[in-house]
């Protein structure tokens, strides 16, 4: 099952023999906090590869096969109006994934926001329309069956 990391849960240096590494209570444990940005954001260290990162670092789309990039692209395209039934033809992914990316953005929605304002010339007006696919068609596919 892929699932979002949550930020400062693993180390996101690739060359850290910690990378990817979820953090556990009892046996991984190689990041520890470390202060604060000016801006508020938690600053972790990882005490393997003594880098140190923020919690918006590289961990939106953690574990995905996919680039980041890829997906966050994606995004800011269903943001601009583009139908996920037509980037799906257009970027060869299907509309099933695209919509579980849509879905978990939603769950890291101020990193997403983030990303797609900054990177991506995303207008805030637009992020709602981004939502409001999750809002009206991301509870129809949920069964109960958990
Ligand atoms: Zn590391």
């Amino acid at each position: 099952m892929e699932k979002f990391a949550k930020a400062g849960d693993f180390c996101p240096n690739e060359d850290c023999p910690d990378f990817g590494q979820l953090q556990d209570d009892q046996k991984q444990q190689n990041l520890q906090k470390f202060g604060k940005t000016s801006k508020g954001v938690q600053r972790f260290r990882c005490k393997t590869c003594g880098k140190t990162f923020t919690e918006t670092t590289g961990t939106i789309f953690f574990r995905k096969r996919t680039p980041e990039h890829e997906i966050l692209e994606t995004l800011a395209l269903i943001a601009e109006g583009s139908r996920i039934s037509s980037l799906s033809r257009v970027k060869g992914f299907k509309e099933d994934t695209i919509a579980q990316w849509v879905r978990e953005a939603a769950e890291h929605m101020e990193q997403v926001e983030g990303v797609l304002l900054s990177e991506f010339k995303i207008e805030r007006g637009q992020l709602d329309a981004l939502w409001a696919y999750v809002r009206n068609k991301g509870e129809k596919k949920l069964s109960g069956n958990g």
